[in-house]
């Protein structure tokens, strides 16, 4: 069905879902776009691919695609086709409008993790040179923002640690909140490689994943604990490796603040942490995790590898600075088969962070108050840049219900969809006076935009995504443009419109601008991607052809930080009208909220989103498998069929959001992560019932 003729040339570039990073080959025949073949000399996945980067790419040329751009007064009105002179012409005139009327800081930008770095480095350029302040967030603050914050405040940069080949190395594996069979399939295959090699596993998940019930994997220690308490699981951890003495003192001594560490063993080491004082509370039998520390500790390289299931809390960041906390203790950092490594959702969430997105950073994670770093960025863009933190995604819709910010300019992202609060985002959309939507098809977020501008798929621009192991693949053009423009052309024409005076002709002259103002990116260019296949950022001057393995003899901080992990319970508590935990996550074929996977062939294994519930808690209420339920909080409910298993224990119940009618964020709370307001996601409080469907 897939494969429909014989190719006649091919192009390598880069899979556009996960954070893996897959190179493939996309074999053409004239302008069709033939099969897509893993391509064996691809770094990160050595030939290998999973069905998503294999089969799903048909959505380039689905019939939904919106070719045209379109505009209308106001969002009661139907849309009209116009030329992209006129559309860019309206966005950039009611945008400057705006700004006159409700000052500099009234307009904003969403960078999206699906797109290529050097079409986010343009729009939070935008931001910052054009409309003159930092109101630029990415999508990665609904996923990976902890990240961001937990690992630059105790390592110093906001990456993973390791390669993926790091994990040939590797002893023990520790899996945090992820699921790489269904998130990072063609990762998971070497994972498994190495544990049939006789690695040991833990897992720390709520839900008993793939990884854990494999039966060639016969080691598996599952910590199967209760949402929302992953900060006292991993601060128990620490407290069984220091008080049985088996953390590593010299590393410790060579490499991290000493003083931290002491005062972070005071910390750890009170009786309050240890596995038997947090067994009820985490659902974690104290000797399993007493055990599951020891193996970490003292059974060779240990290599934590983590996810959403980490950072989507409350205490997200907390978690990812008892990770770090935790590595260093053992002294798992800095060489091959150790490290602290997030698995990116998105294909280009490390890249999205790393060019700049977020709204206290400029590329490089350099925070925007230091005047040496904006006088690098204010020379080459001849402007003044502010030095005030922007708006993140929330602040942004806050200010927006509040009336003080009146536009948007949306690429790639279907915040309607995808952020937590729905009627909230809803809420602050509608109060908005001009939102851009840039996106392949007419997302939800677009039923409150009044400029709709196509967007480009990865086949038809130029351009990098950086993986999850800060690994710069190039993507390449297939084939032209179905609407006409690649992204960054688009937001060219919109920043000049607005009197940006840009004048890129190629993304590689936009990578040169990246190296010339970010110095852990100083030697990539579009030549050394060509000549090396990929390269690792850092790339610069002391490692011209990049970084495998960071933090080899000092952190990037210089000495590594010990920082106290204080477990507080998140405010959404079950109670009688809602007992069950819910807790959300992924399948192999799907993709986020399917706007690409359910319109190509993949949505046949994926119908839709089914609840999982225990035999316990669906026989109480009377569910059987396959009945219509009815799923309940206190912020909405929907309704979907249920999947009676113990992949989930009694007490918590589990759903995929792939499809738009489970919207799972009419369900999920408004609460985030105290330090980046990235949402709880993972722990919401329900009640489960019969229904008749919906
Ligand atoms: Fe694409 Fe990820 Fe699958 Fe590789 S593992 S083919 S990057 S979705």
């Amino acid at each position: 069905v897939i494969e429909i003729g014989t190719p006649d040339r091919s192009v390598v570039t880069t899979c556009a879902y996960c954070g893996v990073g897959c190179s493939f080959k996309a074999e053409m025949r004239g302008d069709e776009l033939v099969r897509m073949t893993p391509y064996k000399h691809g770094k990160a996945n050595r030939g290998h691919s999973c069905v998503k980067g294999r089969f799903a790419y048909g959505y380039a040329a689905h019939k939904d695609r919106i070719l045209n751009p379109m505009i209308r007064d106001s969002i009661e009105e139907p849309w009209r086709e116009v030329s992209w002179e006129e559309a860019i012409g309206f966005a950039a005139t009611r945008m400057r409008g705006i700004q006159e009327q409700y000052g500099k800081k009234s307009i904003g930008v969403i960078t999206s993790s699906r797109c290529t770095n050097e079409e986010t480095y343009l729009v939070q350029k935008m931001a910052r040179a054009v409309f003159g302040n930092n109101n630029t967030d990415t999508c990665a603050r609904v996923c990976h923002s902890p990240t961001g914050y937990g690992l630059g405040q105790t390592y110093g940069t906001s990456a993973g640690t390791q390669d993926f080949d790091s994990v040939e190395d590797t002893d023990v594996v520790v899996v945090i909140g992820a699921n790489p069979t269904d998130g990072h399939p063609v990762f998971a295959s070497r994972l498994k490689k190495r544990l049939r090699a006789g690695a040991k596993l833990i897992v720390v998940d709520p839900r008993r994943i793939d990884l854990v019930k494999s039966p060639h994997i016969e080691s598996a220690h599952h910590l199967a604990l209760r949402p929302g308490t992953n900060v006292a699981v991993v601060t128990a951890m620490a407290h069984v490796i220091v008080t049985e003495g088996l953390y590593d003192e010299e590393f410790i001594r060579t490499r991290c603040d000493w003083e931290e560490f002491q005062d972070y063993v005071e910390f750890v080491a009170e009786e309050r942490h240890a596995p038997e004082a947090v067994e009820m509370l985490t659902g974690v039998p104290a000797q399993e995790l007493r055990e599951a520390a020891r193996l970490y500790a003292t059974g060779g390289n240990g290599a934590i590898y983590y996810g959403l299931g980490v950072t989507e809390h409350s205490q997200g960041s907390t978690t990812v600075i008892g990770i770090a906390n935790l590595a260093m203790l053992t002294g798992n950092i800095g060489r091959r088969g150790v490290g602290v490594n997030p698995l990116r959702g998105q294909n280009n969430v490390q890249g999205s962070c790393d060019m700049g997105s977020f709204p206290h950073e400029l590329p490089g994670y350099r925070h925007v108050s230091g005047s040496e770093v904006r006088e690098v960025f204010e020379s080459l863009w001849n402007v003044k840049l502010d030095h005030e933190p922007g708006l993140r995604i929330p602040n942004m819709l806050d200010a927006a219900v509040d009336g003080t910010f009146k536009g948007l300019y949306c690429q790639g992202e279907d915040i309607l969809q995808s952020d937590p609060d729905t009627k909230h985002v809803a809420a602050g959309l509608a109060a908005m006076e001009c939102v851009i939507v840039q996106d392949l098809f007419l997302n939800e977020t677009a039923n409150y935009a009044h400029v709709f501008l196509p967007g480009s798929t990865f086949l038809e621009k130029d351009g990098t995504f950086t993986n999850a192991e800060r690994r710069i693949n190039r993507v390449r053009r297939v084939m032209a443009p179905k609407n006409g423009y690649a992204d960054w052309e688009v937001t060219q024409l919109l920043a000049n419109a607005m009197g940006g005076g840009w004048t890129y002709t190629h993304p590689a002259q936009i990578m040169a601008e990246v190296a010339a103002t970010t110095p852990s990116f100083a030697n990539v260019s579009y030549e050394l991607l060509e000549e090396k296949g990929s390269v690792q950022w850092p790339c610069n001057d002391a490692s011209p052809e990049g970084t495998p393995l960071m933090h080899i003899d000092g952190f990037v901080r210089g000495r590594g930080r010990f920082i106290r992990t204080e477990y507080v319970a998140t405010d959404e508590k079950t109670g009688p009208r809602f007992p069950l935990l819910l807790t959300t996550g992924r399948i192999l074929s799907q993709y986020n909220v399917g706007a690409q996977t359910r319109r190509t062939e993949n949505s046949r294994w994926h119908e839709e989103d089914v609840l999982e519930i225990h035999p316990h808690d669906a026989e109480v209420r009377g569910v059987r498998d396959g009945d219509y339920v009815r799923l309940a909080s206190r912020s909405g409910d929907t309704s979907l069929r249920a999947l009676i298993t113990d992949r989930v224990s009694p007490g918590v119940v589990y759903t995929t959001f792939h499809h738009p009618t489970t919207q799972a964020n009419v369900i999920t709370t408004d609460f985030s992560d105290w330090a980046t307001n990235c949402p709880e996601y993972k722990v919401t409080a329900v009640q489960v019932s019969p229904s008749n469907g919906p």
